[in-house]
């Protein structure tokens, strides 16, 4: 449905936090002049405090958080609804089927969203997925370990970015993944979350390989792939946090076909019709195999990455523009190699400092340098850790070139994290993650 010409259109956007992605559709929906509003549900208890006027809702209860928006939107109708991360995909789902707005079914959406449902409709579809099986967080786990087999990867079944998923290579390394599962979900961090589905754990055969995340738009249930990154770090276990992603590929054009192929029926499998997608693939000399397809653009700040057509637009402005039915389809990704490092956290910490930057920025190829993690406050390290220290992005002739620019870079930095007391929390008499 077009957007009346009478107004600027009108795009809501869902995010569990307001920050760096939220600004650059800010800035997008600006260029293109549109009317762009935010609902959020980070603590709401301060009452505005950032002064955006961005709806309270709890991502938790999509239902009611829908209901929520549709009461709060008035005669505002938004023409689109966007999701930014995974917490809020179902909500904006069923706050859009309930206004008219094209959407995913709710339901796909829903599936996407809990990692078992999501393997059983892939492997019923016959798409290439791990073995699997789950069991309940806080049960009996020798049944566990007799279905086991190794090695494997263990995780909750609905975090993100990579948080709490671990290697084990055989029943030792089993029972400490489940240890270190069970107290990350009992934790308040986590608690305070009201997640869904985080009484069970996964359980996959861990599939060897090259890693690749292709960043895609679904229009009428037609996928187009935006953008092929190689993930050229080992991802090895036992920890599975990101680092560089370098695109264009270097994966022969077989494997690239394969994957893509592989993506267009994981998502039709899924049921998904429209918006942006982020897939997570392997590959090894049985082909592609599907880690993970979710609803939504690529997370973080890495979309910097990503330019496309002569004026090198952004891929938020990509997003608004198929949203709101625009001219996007002829705009290719620019010709140059580009890459993001998504800085790792060496251990847990408080963040004190970073040193060396000044030189990291300076190497032949870094555009920029950003450090999101705030002085003074504690970062955790993978497993338990969801959140890097920073960003690099660079940007050169060639894929090699961009991943040695990252390297280089990186290597000059020097961050400075110090150990946190075991205070324990004077509530639940809990010693932090
Ligand atoms: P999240 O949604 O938290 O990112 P994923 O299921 O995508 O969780 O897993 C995170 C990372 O863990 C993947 O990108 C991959 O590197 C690794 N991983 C997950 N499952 C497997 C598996 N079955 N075999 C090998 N590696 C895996």
């Amino acid at each position: 449905m077009k957007p009346a010409p009478t107004r600027p259109a009108r795009i809501l956007i869902l995010a569990s936090k307001l920050g760096y992605q939220t600004r650059a559709f800010t800035d997008a929906a600006n260029k293109l002049n549109l009317e762009i509003s935010f609902g959020t549900d980070r603590c709401h208890k301060l009452d505005d405090p950032w002064s955006d006027g961005a709806l309270a809702l709890h991502f938790e209860n999509p239902e009611s958080a829908a209901a929520e928006i549709v009461a709060q939107i008035s005669g505002n109708r938004p023409d689109a609804i966007l999701s930014l991360g995974d917490r809020p995909t179902a909500t904006a789902a069923h706050a859009a089927r309930s206004l008219g707005i094209l959407t995913n079914a709710p339901e796909s959406v829903e599936i996407c969203r809990n990692k078992l449902r999501q393997r059983e409709t892939l492997r019923r579809a016959q798409l290439p997925v791990p073995d699997f099986f789950d069991f309940a967080a806080a049960g009996d786990l020798d049944t566990a370990l007799a279905r086991a087999k190794y090695p494997c990867v263990l995780k909750p079944l609905s975090l993100s970015a990579s948080q709490g998923v671990i290697r084990a290579n055989n029943e030792a390394e089993f029972r400490e993944a489940v240890r270190r599962i069970r107290a990350l979900l009992e934790s308040p961090e986590i608690q305070v979350q009201r997640e869904p589905n985080l009484d069970r754990i996964l359980v996959e055969s861990y599939i060897p390989g090259r890693e690749v995340a292709i960043e895609g738009l679904l229009t009428d249930r037609k996928f187009r792939a935006l953008a092929i990154f190689d993930k050229p770090d080992p991802l090895q276990g036992p920890y599975f946090e990101e680092t560089i992603y370098v695109t264009p590929s270097r994966l022969p054009e077989s494997d690239e076909r394969a994957l893509i192929d592989c993506a267009v029926r994981s998502v039709a499998a899924l049921g998904l019709v429209t918006g942006p997608i982020h897939a997570e693939f392997r590959i090894n000399e049985n082909g592609p195999w599907v880690i993970e397809i979710a609803p939504r653009p690529i997370g973080g700040l890495c979309a910097r990455a990503l330019r496309f057509g002569s004026d090198k637009i952004s891929l938020e402005e990509l997003i608004l523009r198929q949203a709101l039915h625009m001219e996007w389809s002829d705009l290719e990704r620019e010709k140059a190699a580009a890459g993001v490092m998504m800085i790792p956290v060496p251990r847990s910490g408080i963040f004190e400092r970073v040193e060396g930057q000044a030189e990291a920025e300076k190497i032949a190829g870094i555009e920029s340098i950003i450090i999101t993690a705030r002085e003074h406050d504690y970062i955790a390290a993978w497993p338990e850790g969801n959140s890097y220290l920073g960003f690099i992005f660079a940007s050169a002739d060639t894929p090699e070139a961009v991943e040695a620019a990252l390297r280089e870079s990186h290597a000059k930095l020097n961050f400075t994290l110090a150990p946190r007391l075991p205070v324990k929390h004077p509530v639940t008499g809990r010693v932090p993650i």
